[in-house]
């Protein structure tokens, strides 16, 4: 029997809350497919660590990580600790570590979800945006000089490399092809950004000749804002620079209802690292510790995981049981209007996963 080592990162806040509600699924779900095992290994990162260590994991962390299957994230993100040290110290360092360059998010209306446009209807919106996750906008460099003096000067540098910015939009098309209205939309800023944003066009233009099936355009990132409101149909796959798709993927997790739903996968194509699987939230520091935080997103993000084990069967079954469970406004937590905790909505997609099982489930 096939066995996935998944590595459990639960990190900081909600994400301590919503990292075990997925486990449980993942337990639940291997016990009634009964054939696929999970050996999970927990790793206690983030802001206590960081207290006791003064980093947000230790030095080899990434050896740990090297030799699993798939790493379920939380988040990063502490309350009394500088976001810039939390984000860098855990999730940047395992995403830029294993080279997870290609971020993807997908964005759907589930059933039951009230979500805010008028005019959209559910299937009017299916999108998947692709985000370059190791460079660009957020590539670390740059720095201070002149620290505390009137003079001081603070740069961040965007940096963006042909062969990264070629890999992304490949990444992006063999995707949009694989989708079944085969359309993808170029994000871009190439008016004002005149240098990298060229670049980023002219090597959209070039990938696009391998993709002749694939209908593609290019649209400006602030346009862009308003046709994900405007004409959410006219689009479906999506790719962006790394700081212009974290933007537009906080939009389209509004537009789909809730942060609390969507999930993310930060994928190493070539299968040479593990790729990491994480709701789209964070640590929510609002709601920590009250067991109310919404575990759908971390659901779907196991979905994600599941299809990139190979196991697209049981994704297709954890993905039904979600559904079924968000078609219930009982079962709706506090984000979504309703009054369930995280507890009610595992406990609901557990017991659906296992109804729908292809063998009852062994009796404890
Ligand atoms: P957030 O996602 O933590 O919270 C935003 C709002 O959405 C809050 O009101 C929160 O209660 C709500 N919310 C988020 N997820 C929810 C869920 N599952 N169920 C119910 N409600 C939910 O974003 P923020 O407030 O901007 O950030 C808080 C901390 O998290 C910061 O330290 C930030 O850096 C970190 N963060 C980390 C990640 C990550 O690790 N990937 C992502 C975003 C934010
Ligand atoms: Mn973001």
């Amino acid at each position: 029997m096939k066995t996935y080592r998944i590595a459990l990162v639960p990190g900081d806040g909600i994400g301590k809350e919503v990292v075990p509600a997925g486990q449980q699924v993942l337990k639940v779900l291997a016990q009634s497919e009964g054939e696929f095992a999970f050996e999970f290994e927990n790793f206690e990162w983030g802001g206590d660590f960081y207290r006791h260590h003064g980093t947000m994991m230790p030095a080899d962390g990434l050896d740990a990580l090297r030799n699993k299957d798939a790493i379920l994230f939380g988040s990063a993100g502490d309350p009394d600790i500088p976001d810039h040290i939390t984000l860098w110290g855990l999730r940047l360092k395992i995403c830029q570590g294993l080279d997870q360059y290609a971020n993807v998010r997908p964005t759907r209306i589930l059933p039951g979800i009230d979500a805010p446009l008028k005019r959209c209807r559910a299937e009017d919106l299916d999108w998947v945006i692709v985000r370059e996750n190791t460079e660009g906008e957020y590539s670390g460099a740059g720095g201070r000089v002149h620290q505390g003096f009137p003079i001081e000067v603070a740069t961040d540098l965007s940096v963006m490399t042909r062969a990264g910015a070629e890999r992304i939009q490949r990444y992006a098309f063999r995707l949009a092809q694989s989708r079944p209205r085969r359309r993808l939309t170029v994000v871009t800023k190439s008016n004002a950004q005149r240098h990298a944003m060229v670049m980023w066009d002219e090597i959209a233009q070039e990938v696009a000749r391998d993709f002749p099936d694939v209908q593609w355009d290019k649209e400006m990132v602030d346009a862009m804002t308003a046709r994900m409101v405007n004409k959410p149909v006219t689009l479906d796959t999506i790719v962006a620079t790394n700081l212009h798709a974290d933007i537009l993927s906080d939009l389209a997790a509004a537009l789909a209802g809730s942060l609390g739903i969507g999930p993310t996968a930060n994928i190493n194509p070539e299968r040479k690292y593990p790729s990491m699987f994480e709701p789209i939230h964070g640590s929510a520091f609002d709601i920590m510790g009250k067991g109310i935080a919404n575990p759908v997103g971390t659901f779907w993000t196991v979905v994600m995981m599941l299809e990139h084990l190979g196991e697209p069967d049981a994704a297709r079954r954890v993905m039904r049981a979600i559904e079924h469970v968000t078609a219930n406004p009982k079962l709706h937590t506090r984000d979504l209007g309703g009054t369930a905790n995280t507890a009610d909505v595992t406990e609901a997609v557990c017991m659906e996963i296992a109804a729908t099982a292809k063998r009852p489930l062994a009796t404890a």
